[in-house]
């Protein structure tokens, strides 16, 4: 099938991709939508998403996916949560780049012995007004004291798996797929899908 993806987030789309084996990922731009944005002001990852999603699904009337993402601290309630890619940018200002974001947050966090944190993803698969299905999946993890490893993106580095002894960003993409919030949604997406 055919997916369109709302986002326009081009680490997202790689990630996704090998995820929907048999299926054709494309950004809205590739279907001629190149100035779709939508504002994510929902109150959790499954509303931002459903939006993405239903808003991209209206416009084009072909299934559309959206993903909805972050990282939640739990020593912070939860935070940045769905606020992970604008953490530490004033409202109308510049946003932060993801390796001042990190910084921030380990500067934020530093006196916290609880770093139990976890990546979350809400995937939404609109196939039309009425019908869609949505699968919410995390990757558990600690903060790290500093950044550490090259790979991923956005909190990555800052990010440890114990029982792999490595942070987010130390591993390759095949093996943050296979265990990471936005693989596990995926796969179980890409399941749902093989049964329609
Ligand atoms: P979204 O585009 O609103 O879903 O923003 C998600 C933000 O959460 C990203 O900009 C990253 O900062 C963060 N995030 C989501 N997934 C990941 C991941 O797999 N690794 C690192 N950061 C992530």
């Amino acid at each position: 099938m055919e997916l369109l993806v709302a986002t326009g987030n081009a680490h997202k789309l790689e990630e996704l991709k090998p995820l929907f084996p048999g299926h054709r990922l494309l950004l809205p731009a590739e279907v001629g939508y190149a100035g779709f944005d939508v504002l994510e002001d929902g109150t959790s990852f499954f509303e931002n998403a459903y939006k993405k999603a239903r808003a991209l699904f209206r416009l084009t009337g072909r299934p559309s996916l959206a993903d909805d993402s972050g990282l939640a601290v739990r020593a912070l309630g939860g935070a940045p949560g769905i606020y992970s890619a604008r953490y530490g940018s004033e409202e109308g200002g510049r946003k932060l780049e993801a390796g001042e974001r990190n910084a921030l947050l380990l500067a934020n966090t530093a006196t916290f012995a609880d770093r139990t944190c976890a990546f979350v993803c809400c995937l939404v698969l609109v196939l039309s007004e009425e019908r869609f299905f949505t699968v919410q999946e995390t990757l558990e993890g600690e903060l790290l004291r500093e950044p550490r490893g090259k790979g991923g993106f956005g909190y990555d580095p800052v990010v440890y798996l114990p029982a792999i002894g490595k942070s987010v960003a130390e591993l390759s993409s095949a093996e943050k797929n296979a265990l990471s919030h936005r693989g596990k949604a995926a796969m179980r997406m890409a399941a749902l899908l093989s049964t329609l």
